[in-house]
């Protein structure tokens, strides 16, 4: 099940996120993939958990002959369930690692707690280590990050980009050539090394590109364009308020980022500025769109 997913997910991709990250919430670094096993089990013990509340059921009467009707002790105590009833074995088990919760929750947010625990206990024992990124940038506010790449107003498809760019997974020649694909490190469009940050920022009309959207940056922000740095398109941990400002800040990054990826040395400055007033005009079409940057975009129209 999991091969199928990641081959689904990725399609022979070079370079890949683990699927234990992928199953992590978004907040976290993760696309909140559902966890095959944790969610099958979840299932499972909110299942007898319901059975549990009904009278005159075999199920509750085999619970009640092995005193599971309340909660299994941590760690469970087997009390000799016979091999026959392995599923009550199985939900001893189980049910001991996953939290108490209130009855009165809503049956959804108590199968949401039992996923979310069984997937964490899964994940410390196989003693998953911590993300790639994280390790080689271990001062960035990662958390900040991944909350500014999902709620930044843009489509699915450019926040995707964006997830592959921020996981550093793009197969650049610096990379391919680490691992001895390609013969060189360079860039084919130019004579520097091919590195991600070179692709978005430092090679032909990427420029120029860069160039111009740190000017429409430093007017938002109300700076000059030489303190608007390169490392927010790869680590946009961003710290703004009014929300909207950070809205239109993360949008204008994003949008970089992502005619970067897709249109790499094929198109100019010029095409870029019809791209922005394209998807600009897409976003504030909608009220909520409109709602969520406000003005600042006026700043593509300023001279
Ligand atoms: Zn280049």
């Amino acid at each position: 099940m999991n091969t199928a997913i990641q081959w689904f997910l990725w399609k022979g991709a070079i370079f890949k996120v683990p699927l234990s990250t992928l199953h992590l919430p978004k907040e976290e670094g993760g696309r909140a993939l559902v966890h095959t096993m944790a969610k099958c089990v979840s299932l499972f013990i909110t299942q007898i958990e319901l059975q549990k509340q009904r009278t005159h059921t075999f199920t509750r009467d085999w619970l009640s002959r092995w005193q599971l009707l309340t909660r299994p002790s941590n760690p469970p105590n087997m009390k000799q369930i016979p091999a026959k009833f392995d599923y009550l074995y199985r939900y001893n088990i189980e049910a001991a690692y996953v939290p108490l919760v209130d009855i009165s929750t809503t049956k959804k947010a108590r199968k949401r707690i039992c996923y979310t625990s069984l997937l964490h206990s899964i994940r410390k024992a196989a003693d998953t280590p911590d993300l790639r990124i994280k390790r080689l940038w271990p001062t960035t506010d990662w958390s900040l990050v991944w909350t500014n790449v999902q709620n930044a107003p843009i489509n699915e498809q450019m926040r995707c980009t964006w997830y592959h760019v921020i996981h550093d997974i793009i197969p650049t020649n610096e990379r391919l050539h680490r691992i001895k694909i390609v013969p060189s490190e360079m860039c084919q469009g130019c004579t520097k090394i091919d590195t991600l940050l070179h692709r978005l920022t430092d090679c032909g009309e990427g420029i120029r590109i860069w160039q111009y959207m740190k000017t429409r940056l430093a007017l938002i922000l109300r700076t000059t364009p030489s303190r608007i740095r390169d490392d927010w398109l790869l680590r946009p941990q961003l710290k703004l308020w009014p929300e909207k400002k950070r809205n239109a800040v993360m949008w204008m990054l994003a949008n970089v980022v992502e005619f970067s990826c897709q249109h790499r040395n094929t198109l100019s400055l010029q095409d870029f500025m019809e791209y922005l007033l394209r998807t600009r005009w897409k976003l504030l079409s909608h009220q909520r769109g409109r709602r969520q940057v406000g003005n600042y975009l006026t700043v593509l129209d300023q001279m």
